[in-house]
């Protein structure tokens, strides 16, 4: 057996070689800190390595360790907070013991006070920081071993913790913080976006294929599926998006997951599929599933893909409550005109006044022109904020008596009573030209510039006659419209019966 000393001197080289090793050769924070704590604790006294960074989203510590997946919940101790703002405050060479600040100038001061070392029960940790330069962006604990306290107190100890914990910052700074933090923005990004659709949606077919474009641009290498649990089969899964799934190992992983409805998620054994539950307040409501021919889930994948479906299952769950109260509404939520059931109530209403009276009635059936293209050039957001703007200027366009109603998606139905069909084709005309020349302006969410687009609506223009149902009627405006369409769009087309 060598000398003491020789051992420890070769010991101190062997571990830094064993810690360079993992930090140039891991990325994945489980990982990194996995292996880090076998490594100290093997060669040091110390049992366990916790790395902590500070998070501007949430102007808080986040557990480096459990990824992404802690940063909501506040597992972090307050006081460890306090420990990094010293750390980003104070110039000096510092470290923690405990809560108290111990400069590195005066270690002596230090050792003293490690007398007092036998006092501290059951936990003693050294805080060093992560930083850049000066700059300061999280912390590293070393949770202390109990039985070995003498060991504390060295000089060597302390310096050595001092070198790797600015190696540590180094690769956290170069190599893994700037990739996870590009990701992770565009990860918040998603989560936000995922949460936002509610405002002012509620209906499944509309959000749930929005859900899934941000999921599958998101986790890009993997196709998406999301299906919904048949509310008359609870065993049965129906496919909402998108169209078709032909891969019968994703259903066979979907009935899996109906036997073991606690799963958080469940993974095939090649780890190329995976089924993450919907769960709404009475249990499963769905699943989104992903898949792949070549590539594997990554534990971040699965991570992300746990916390994207719990916020889908959010928004899913809010939206089914909002479906169920605005049953009862007559206002569409998002453009505050008559909804559709509302649109079926006024229009036999009208044409019953129409026929008493023997008065004109007219109406529009009006499209907003390629605005799938808003979508995708703009966001969904933007998309809902022209479908406002369009029915502000369609209220603004019409009399007060006309009835401006939301028909579908970018459909909008007005009936025009006691309105002739050349007056009918005016307005339209007049309502045409305006949204052609207004300026819709809006707030870009990347770069918070205010932008602005302009679109265009086709009309469809038909007028009651000859006692035809309401369905005919509004057929006849349809037919109109798609004329207008095809006949290049920003137009007004007047309906024509074929006698
Ligand atoms: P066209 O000129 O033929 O009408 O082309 P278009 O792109 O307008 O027609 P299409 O019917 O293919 O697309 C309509 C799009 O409107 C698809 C759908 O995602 C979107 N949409 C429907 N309802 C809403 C909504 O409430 N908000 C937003 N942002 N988009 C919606
Ligand atoms: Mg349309
Ligand atoms: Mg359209």
């Amino acid at each position: 057996m060598s000398s003491v000393k020789d051992k420890t001197e070769n010991n101190d080289i062997e571990f830094l070689r064993e810690v360079t090793e993992i930090l140039s050769t891991e990325t994945y924070p489980n990982n990194i800190l996995h292996k880090l704590t076998r490594v100290f604790s093997e060669y040091l006294p110390v049992s366990k390595v916790n790395i902590y960074i500070w998070d501007n989203n949430i102007t808080g510590l986040r557990n480096f360790e459990s990824s992404w997946s802690q940063t909501q919940k506040k597992t972090v101790h307050h006081s460890l907070n306090n420990i990094y703002s010293d750390f980003a405050l104070v110039k000096d060479n510092i470290f923690f013991f405990n809560e108290d600040m111990v400069s590195l100038k005066s270690l002596e001061d230090y050792f003293i006070k490690t007398e007092m070392l036998d006092e501290t029960e059951g936990r003693a940790f050294l805080y060093f920081p992560l930083a850049f330069s000066d700059e300061k962006f999280g912390l590293i604990e070393y949770k202390l071993k109990e039985s070995k306290k003498s060991q504390y107190a060295t000089e060597v100890f302390i310096r050595l913790l001092q070198i790797v914990s600015r190696m540590i910052s180094g690769t956290l700074l170069s190599l893994t913080l700037r990739e996870q933090m590009e990701i992770s923005l565009n990860f918040y990004a998603a989560m936000k976006d995922i949460a936002k659709i509610i405002e002012s949606q509620y209906e499944l077919s509309y959000i749930i294929p929005i859900i899934g474009e941000m999921i599958d641009r998101f986790i890009s290498a993997h196709l998406i599926y999301i299906f919904i649990i048949d509310k008359n089969n609870k065993n049965r899964f129906e496919l909402i998006w998108p169209k078709a799934c032909n891969d019968k190992e994703v259903y066979n992983r979907l009935k899996e997951m109906i036997d073991n409805p606690d799963k958080e998620f469940i993974l095939s054994d090649d780890r190329r599929i995976g089924v993450f539950p919907l769960k709404g307040d009475e249990g499963l409501m769905g699943a989104i599933a992903a898949f792949s021919n070549i590539d594997e889930l990554s534990e971040r994948d699965v991570d992300y893909l746990v916390q994207l479906s719990q916020q889908s299952s959010t928004t899913i769950q809010r939206a089914n409550v909002y479906a169920e109260v605005l049953k009862y509404a007559t206002l569409d939520a998002l453009t505050g005109l008559n909804n559709r059931r509302q649109f079926e109530i006024r229009l036999s209403q009208e044409i019953a006044t129409t026929k008493r009276k023997n008065t004109p009635l007219c109406a529009m059936m009006i499209d907003v022109d390629y605005f799938k293209k808003v979508n995708d050039t703009y966001g969904h957001n933007v998309g809902d904020f022209v479908l406002k703007t369009v029915a502000q200027l369609i209220t603004n366009e019409i009399r007060e008596y006309d009835i401006p109603c939301r028909y579908g998606g970018e459909e909008f139905f007005v009936i025009l009573p006691q309105t002739t069909l050349e007056e009918a084709s005016l307005v339209a005309q007049r309502l045409r030209k305006t949204i052609e020349n207004y300026k819709i302006n809006f707030e870009d969410n990347d770069t918070k510039q205010v932008k602005t687009l302009k679109v265009t609506i086709s009309i469809g223009v038909s007028k009651y006659e000859n006692d035809i149902s309401a369905e005919d009627f509004s057929n006849n405006a349809d037919k109109a419209l798609y004329e207008a369409k095809r006949n290049g769009r920003n137009r007004v087309i007047v309906y024509k019966s074929e006698e």
